[in-house]
């Protein structure tokens, strides 16, 4: 018989009921060390008492209105985000995927406002925009769509860092090149700034849109607010979710004033999208996040965790590929012969808790105020795992 819950996941025999900074505790009481975060989620780790307060005070206030009215915490949210970023505009979601329809609408509809065909929307090999219709057809990787067509038209997907193949690819019909800085699912997979420049340029040259998918590297997760600024770039159109709102359910579309001149009165909407209680948090998250020494902060733990890792990776050369990734955003690129779903099981047998990705890679997204001595514990207890793998795989 299905269980009750519609059997999607293939969930880890775990039941957590508490936690507390980078650690969770189970319902009997064992203790684990987050190096998962939710997916990337917890960005201020669990029970973080600035977020609570936020969400206890606004929840003796009130809990929803609709967008048939004015929301302040909405309004204050939006005002933060476009005083900090590119952005002129915002359109608040509950999840990554609708922030994600939300750029692509935003997109399409840029076009059409101004009497153009341009519709089409080059993605990469690799890259994950969200489980709905659209985001499945924009990523296009079968393992995503197989089943659910027919597809959404209008997506052209290219081989990941193929420069002559995305020249080719623009044409009248292209209205947008949509992107993660940096993949997560696909296996922490960087784009280099200078392809994110060269990216800008190719895009102004040809009048399109550039779309970044930053819900999973954003938030501070690579030590700048947004992995974008690092190059130097500012894209049309931002897709943005997860770390913003440190736990609570919300999203974000962040536009200039030019990609959203389509997006008037009726075009787009959501009945949760910034509710009261999610934009009250995602102020606090903001609050803690969105300054210079919180994020010198991520860059110098994300320099200690770098080193260490790179340590175990000397160590474990057998099994451990490389290193990749960026600032608390980073992999385990594990070796042909091991699987990287194994590595993260002896993870939680070790008590550390990490996140499968694509190509073979053990994601590692800390908490991003993870305290130092967590970390050591952490990537020892990592240790602990690849050895665990290793002796696993000699027996
Ligand atoms: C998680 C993620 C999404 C989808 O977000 P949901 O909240 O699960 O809908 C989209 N893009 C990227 C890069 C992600 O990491």
């Amino acid at each position: 018989m299905i269980s009750p819950v519609m059997p999607t996941y293939a969930r880890a025999p775990l039941e957590f009921e508490r936690g507390e900074g980078a650690w969770l505790m189970t319902t009997g009481g064992e203790t684990y060390l987050d190096f998962g975060a939710g997916i990337a989620v917890n960005a201020l780790g669990h029970a973080h008492p600035k977020l609570i307060a936020a969400l206890e005070t606004q929840a003796r206030r009130v809990w929803h209105l609709s967008n048939l009215y004015e929301i302040p915490q909405q309004k204050a949210l939006a005002a933060r985000l476009v005083e900090t970023t590119f952005a002129d505009t915002v359109f608040f979601t509950n999840s990554g995927a609708e922030a994600m329809e939300c750029a692509i609408k935003t997109a399409r509809k840029h076009f059409s406002a101004k009497g153009e065909d341009r519709f089409e929307i080059i993605t990469f090999e690799g890259s994950f925009h969200g489980r709905t219709i659209a985001t499945i057809s924009a990523a296009g990787a079968e393992k995503l769509t197989k089943g659910f067509g027919p597809l959404l038209p209008g997506f052209r997907h290219l081989p990941f860092g193929d420069h002559d193949a995305l020249h080719a690819a623009i044409g009248p019909q292209t209205a947008a090149i949509l992107i993660e800085p940096i993949q997560g699912e696909g296996g922490i997979r960087s784009v280099p700034t200078q392809c994110l420049r060269g990216l800008r340029e190719l895009c102004d040259k040809h009048g399109i849109l550039l779309i970044l998918d930053e819900i999973q590297c954003g938030m501070g997760r690579t030590g700048t607010l947004f992995k974008h600024e690092q190059a130097g770039i500012a894209p049309d159109i931002m897709a943005v979710a997860k770390g913003i709102g440190g736990g609570f359910p919300l999203g974000a579309c962040l536009a200039t004033e030019h990609a959203a001149s389509g997006m008037v009165a009726g075009t787009h909407g959501s009945t949760y999208g910034g509710n009261p209680l999610a934009c009250a948090v995602g102020l606090a998250v903001m609050e803690e996040v969105a300054n210079e020494p919180f994020l010198a902060e991520v860059r110098r733990k994300s320099g200690l965790i770098a080193q260490r890792l790179g340590e175990l990776a000397d160590e474990h050369a057998d099994i451990v590929e490389e290193i990749r990734g960026e600032g608390l955003m980073l992999g385990l690129k594990i070796r042909e012969g091991t699987a990287c779903g194994d590595v993260v099981q002896a993870g939680r047998d070790a008590h550390v808790l990490t996140v499968p990705a694509g190509d073979n890679v053990v994601r590692i997204l800390p908490p991003l105020n993870i305290p130092d001595a967590d970390i050591a514990e952490g990537v020892r207890r990592l240790g602990a795992a690849l050895a665990a793998v290793k002796a696993k795989a000699g027996a």
